[in-house]
């Protein structure tokens, strides 16, 4: 059977091990030989027990874990040239030409460029004496699909990414948890969210808790903010409400591009409305527990479609990425959507709100 393997690398997401999970069972159901990769590019370049081959039950009882069993890492060796050389020989002694990377752009971008590179990496493992002539010629190609795994929502191309919905229930559980004691002493909660430079965990944890308030990274208010927000906080308050909550995401800024910090928010509410007034950064909580059911299905899916991707690739194939479009599960161009996530971040280095918003469509 064709050499198939998975790994998970750069920042883990629950939802990892559903989709590992279904690669792995989907690679054996087709006929592959399955590899686990673990530690992410790490474990490429170093080989040895970090390349395992999987059966069946090795993937039994992982899907309700958070993070990812078979461990992530960022690694600065598959950075370099020396490391890729390392990772293609190490793949090429257990036959594997297929590989599913479940990581975030940056790891996709570092998968795709391996591809590009194969030809050229063979080529000089051959002239060290590293692999057979029969080895060049029987491995010559390699595949590549991705998966998208970030609780940030962050990637072009696909509605949501695996692990984004856990998140925000993660969230919402604790804003829940929050305003029974924020009731009770009619305080103002301030809670800061993950999501890097993406408001989507922002905007959605606000919409679902009825928060009063929200600063998300693409929508940066002007510098009226603060009496803006002072006066809805005063309105809620006079119509009988005993407690705000008012969310922040952690890469909010204003129009200038300034941050807008929990902090920040903090002092202007303390000062203008005297409110008791609390923060709280919800932080690493966030990627933990269990994965819901969306990314355990969701992973399932992707984890089946990569898997069928690779099996379908012919030798001028582009690396593709497994998005969620609707409710279907397609294959896109792996750069374009790579490509475009990158121009998103531009977009918003330059303060063009707008177009960012627009670039990243539906996600
Ligand atoms: P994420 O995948 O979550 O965006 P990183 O950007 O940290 O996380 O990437 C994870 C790993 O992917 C890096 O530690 C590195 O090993 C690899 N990687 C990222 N970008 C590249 C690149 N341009 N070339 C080669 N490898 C890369």
């Amino acid at each position: 059977g064709k050499g198939l393997a998975v790994f998970t690398s750069g920042g883990d997401s629950q939802g990892m091990n559903a989709a590992v999970r279904a690669c792995v069972r989907m690679g054996i159901y087709l006929g592959c030989k399955v590899f686990f990769i673990k530690e992410g590019y790490q474990g490429m370049v170093d080989g040895g027990d970090n390349i395992v081959e999987a059966n069946w039950s090795s993937v039994s009882s992982i899907i309700h874990k958070g993070g990812t069993v078979i461990g992530s890492a960022r690694c600065m060796d598959f950075k370099e040239k020396v490391g890729r050389l390392k990772a293609a020989k190490n793949l090429i002694e257990r036959g594997i030409t297929n590989l599913v990377v479940i990581g975030g752009d940056g790891s996709l971008t570092g998968a795709n460029l391996f591809r590009q590179e194969w030809s050229d990496l063979l080529d000089q493992l051959l002239k060290e004496g590293s692999i057979t002539k029969e080895q060049r010629e029987k491995y010559a190609h390699l595949h590549i699909a991705g998966l998208v795994g970030s609780i940030d929502n962050d990637f072009c191309g696909t509605d949501m990414t695996i692990g984004t919905d856990s998140a925000l229930h993660r969230i919402i559980e604790a804003i829940d948890a929050i305003v029974s004691t924020a009731y009770s002493h009619q305080r103002t909660f301030i809670m800061e969210v993950m999501g890097r430079h993406c408001g989507y965990l922002a905007l959605s944890a606000a919409l679902a808790t009825e928060a009063d308030f929200v600063f998300a990274p693409e929508w940066p208010p002007d510098v009226n903010w603060p009496t803006r927000m002072c006066k809805k906080l005063e309105q809620e308050r006079t119509a009988g409400q005993r407690l705000n909550i008012i969310i922040v995401a952690e890469g909010a800024i204003d129009r200038d591009g300034k941050p807008i910090t929990a902090e920040k928010v903090k002092e202007v509410v303390v000062e203008n409305l005297k409110q008791d007034t609390r923060i709280t950064v919800l932080g690493h909580v966030q990627r933990g527990g269990s994965p819901s059911a969306f990314d355990r299905v969701l992973g399932c899916r992707m984890g089946a479609e990569a898997v069928m991707a690779l099996m379908e690739a012919t030798p001028g194939t582009e690396a593709c990425v497994m998005s969620l479009d609707g409710n279907q599960a397609v294959r896109l161009p792996l750069m374009e959507c790579v490509e475009k996530t990158k121009a998103v971040a531009k977009a918003m280095a330059d303060k063009q709100w707008d177009l960012a918003v627009q670039l990243r469509g539906r996600s």
